[in-house]
């Protein structure tokens, strides 16, 4: 083992700091064996369902951070998450960086949004995820002036990337331990949802959820939705800050 380099020693302190002044949910301190699955950008016909079945069959819960551009066109959808057991939580009414608008831009949007979102599913809605991880200090008070908290992530599946599915699941597990947050998506963003990101990449959403699951479920790790893992764990935040 090194000794932390100064930087990190300092950086320690600062963080814990800014975590309880202005954090984002970025992991769970558990002692139970839980990784919190969370799927964005969905929901997408193609995606979704897949996703939803390979959850299903092992029982795992998830958080799906919605898009209200996608949760209007496909209520049947969203309305199937909510019955199968699993939290919603708002991704944004589209998928425009937030650091790019006004603070009563990002407002007023995450404040509609949630609205809307709690309408569709009859439930409050208490988790936020800014589209591409992006927040500043001045998004993050907007953001959470209105209630919401916004929660990051800690191991990637890079199914937003043209990678062999083993990778994916290779890398996710390779970062993933009991409390984690896992980014995964259940659709792809692009024109219809504001954005320009290219063509959507080449991903069998349920098969790599299984896999995944698959190589949890021989470590001991099931997969939970992020408001089931605080049922016996807790918080655990720090400032994330990223244009
Ligand atoms: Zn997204």
């Amino acid at each position: 083992m090194t000794a932390p380099s100064r930087a990190r020693k300092l950086a320690e302190p600062v963080e814990r700091l800014f975590g309880g002044i202005a954090g984002s949910v970025c992991g769970v301190r558990t002692e139970a064996p839980h990784v919190v699955l969370t799927y964005d950008d969905g929901p997408e016909p193609g995606g979704t369902e897949g996703v939803l079945a390979a959850l299903a069959d092992v029982r795992a819960t998830a958080t799906f951070f919605v898009l209200l551009t996608r949760a209007r066109r496909f209520p049947g959808l969203l309305a199937d998450m909510v019955s199968a057991g699993h939290e919603i939580a708002l991704h944004g009414v589209d998928h425009r960086r937030l650091t790019g608008l006004s603070s009563d831009e990002v407002e007023r949007r995450t404040r509609a949004g949630r609205a809307e979102l709690e309408d569709l599913i009859g439930r409050r809605v208490t988790w936020f995820r800014p589209p591409y991880g992006t927040q500043s200090p001045r998004t993050w008070r907007a953001v959470t002036r209105d209630g919401l908290v916004p929660v990051l992530w800690g191991p990637v599946l890079r199914d937003w990337q043209d990678v062999p599915q083993a990778d994916r699941v290779a890398g996710a597990v390779r970062d993933s331990r009991a409390g984690s947050i896992v980014l995964g998506h259940d659709g792809f963003a692009g024109p219809a949802d504001g954005v320009e990101d290219g063509p959507a990449p080449a991903v069998d959403r349920g098969d790599l959820t299984r896999r995944l699951l698959g190589v949890y479920g021989e470590r001991g790790l099931v997969g939970r939705s992020l408001g089931e893992a605080l049922t016996v764990g807790r918080q655990y935040r720090r400032a994330w800050f990223r244009r």
